[in-house]
């Protein structure tokens, strides 16, 4: 299947219209096909970055899918009038996708966060999907690429869950792609302090209301000056939306 893609321009970053549930049926039927791809779930944060640096955004991009993390990417594309269908949040993405794979002769490996974090994200992860098959581990702190991809290409996983934070995981998997025996790469952030227990996530209700970030910011306020990007994300799609032809 190649995806009919419809994407959307986002200051520059081209954006799949496509649901949660599409998103991961789409990522099984690569990893089914052993098609190399990579999926990226980029937040206004991101954006801004990619906006500034063009080198990030061409490898944004370039990816085989890229689905919107975070509300201000919503609300950013109901400005333009081109709204995306729903938020499709990576923590919830990767449970759909495991879900679908654990009865299948399909593994993944886990790569990034802290010693020790990556692992108990494992443990946690085969137990919540019995039949999952995490083949192996690493974590973010290393010295060279050229080490974690002998550590992955040996064990040769279908599907690599790189959590470095962004940008640093997707110049990771742009810079190594071709040297890595695997099927799909994602950029997965802080997923793994998450599915680790590490960090909570936010209660049903501060999702239900869209208020996660809100939850992020009171729980961790070192975040405050990162979530500023949020303001000024907005301030830009409102001034500069028109020039990316976006409009209806
Ligand atoms: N991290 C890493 N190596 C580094 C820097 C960060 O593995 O050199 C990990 C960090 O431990 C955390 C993740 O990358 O697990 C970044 O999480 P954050 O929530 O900041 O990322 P976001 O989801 O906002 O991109």
């Amino acid at each position: 299947m190649s995806l009919e893609r419809k994407r959307i321009n986002i200051l520059g970053t081209k954006f799949d219209k496509i649901t949660s549930s599409e998103a991961a049926a789409y990522i099984v039927r690569l990893l089914k096909e052993q098609k190399k791809a990579s999926v990226f779930t980029p937040n206004p944060e991101v954006v801004m970055a990619a906006y500034r640096d063009k080198h990030i955004q061409g490898i944004l991009n370039k990816a085989e899918l890229v689905v919107a993390d975070g509300i201000g990417i919503i609300i950013g594309s109901k400005i333009i009038r081109n709204p995306l269908p729903e938020r499709v949040a990576g923590y919830d993405l990767f449970q759909k996708v495991f879900q679908q794979i654990a009865s299948e002769p399909l593994t993944v490996f886990f790569f990034g966060a802290a010693e020790g974090v990556a692992e108990e994200a494992r443990n946690k992860m085969i137990i919540k999907h019995p039949g999952l098959s995490i083949i192996g581990t690493h974590n973010g702190y290393f010295n060279k690429d050229e080490e974690v991809v002998n550590a992955i290409n040996k064990v040769k996983p279908d599907l690599l869950l790189v959590g470095l934070g962004a940008p640093r995981q997707e110049e990771w998997i742009s810079r190594n792609k071709d040297q890595l025996d695997v099927s799909v790469m994602i950029g997965c952030g802080g997923s793994f302090d998450g599915m680790s227990g590490k960090v909570k996530r936010a209660p049903e209700i501060f999702i239900k209301l869209n208020l996660e970030w809100f939850y992020r910011l009171i729980s961790q306020p070192s975040r405050a000056k990162r979530m500023l990007q949020l303001p000024l994300f907005i301030i830009k799609i409102v001034l500069e939306g028109k020039r990316y032809g976006v409009h209806k």
